[in-house]
């Protein structure tokens, strides 16, 4: 089993023939309600590659709990410890697009910003039949860092996504985390110098080392990544694909990197499960509708 601990989201889409203006009411295209959140699309990145994932978080009582919650079951992610807090709303984010493309977004973390302690404990029962816990960073930080410690402890493979990007994480986390996961933007924010293409990445990755994780795997979108590791840093390039929206490929990659480990395979294959995953869903639009299952994946890495 994998666990992912973390952020479950509804995002609710209008599309527009522009933005708003403070104040101003505008008439819209369409409507569209689609679930995400990054943690809900890891584990639905993994459930889809058959992968028997356990989401660990909270929806709120009020708004779309149980439309949260279908969803990943219908993606066959398991949902008992998917805890409904009464107390407040789902995490949801309001998006608008207008016709070229831009955005304004405003996300709402609600049930998202509750998890704390006892969702750690409720996590923990699940550790000793796991071998992998994926983690990012739409949960509060101390909530983060004490399921990587209980993980650590028990001697399972934590994978963090230091997604959104985020300048200050805690030095005691670096070395509770087994594979870190970045962004060039993300990347970028930790090291505090710019990370834009291989060279960069690689000192980028390098000095993650050396702040304490075990191994550190920067994704440059339509490149590749460059991974650090204790004995060597290399390269890996992407698939070459046509891309059609990006959205969700960096989540697609961390779940075919952790279906990969979780299998008991070497980094440099997971690093290749994680390229090849995010590769198929660059070229699919939508997050979690673009996310590949088993057949699609293994006929993708056979060509
Ligand atoms: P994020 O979505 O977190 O910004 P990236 O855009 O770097 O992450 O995408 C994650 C991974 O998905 C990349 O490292 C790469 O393996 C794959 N990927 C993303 N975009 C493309 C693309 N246009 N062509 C091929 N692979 C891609």
């Amino acid at each position: 089993t994998v666990i992912v601990f973390g952020s479950i989201n509804l995002d609710l889409v209008a599309t527009a023939p522009r933005l708003p203006l403070p104040g101003e009411t505008l008439l819209g295209h369409d409507f569209l309600k689609v679930p995400g959140g990054k943690g809900a699309n890891q584990a639905v990145a993994l459930a889809r590659l058959g992968i028997p994932t356990q989401m660990v978080g909270r929806v709120g009582a009020q708004s779309f709990s149980a439309e949260l919650i279908e969803s990943l079951q219908a993606a066959a992610v398991q949902t008992e410890n998917v805890l409904v807090d009464e107390t407040v709303s789902s995490g949801v984010a309001i998006i608008i697009i207008d016709d070229t493309g831009q955005n304004q977004i405003v996300v709402i973390p609600g049930a998202n910003g509750c998890v704390n302690q006892e969702d750690v404990t409720r996590m923990s029962r699940l550790l000793p039949e796991s071998s992998a816990l994926l983690l990012q960073l739409e949960i509060p930080l101390s909530t983060v860092v004490a399921a990587a410690q209980t993980a650590k402890t028990a001697g399972v493979t934590v994978i963090l996504d230091p997604a959104p990007a985020q300048s200050n994480l805690p030095n005691e986390l670096y070395p509770l985390v087994d594979i870190i996961t970045p962004n060039e933007v993300e990347a970028g924010q930790l090291v505090g110098f710019p990370v834009d293409g291989q060279e960069s990445a690689k000192k980028a990755a390098e000095a993650l080392l050396n702040r304490g994780v075990k191994n550190a795997i920067v994704k440059l979108g339509a490149q590749g990544v460059v991974c650090a590791t204790s004995a060597e840093t290399f390269f890996v390039p992407a698939f070459p694909v046509k891309a059609v929206d990006t959205v969700a490929a960096g989540d697609a990659f961390n779940g075919g990197l952790a279906a990969a480990i979780s299998q008991g395979l070497p980094l440099r294959q997971a690093i290749v499960w994680g390229a090849a995953a995010g590769a198929i869903a660059a070229t699919k639009l939508g997050a979690q509708t673009s996310l590949p299952d088993r057949l699609t994946f293994d006929t993708f890495l056979k060509e």
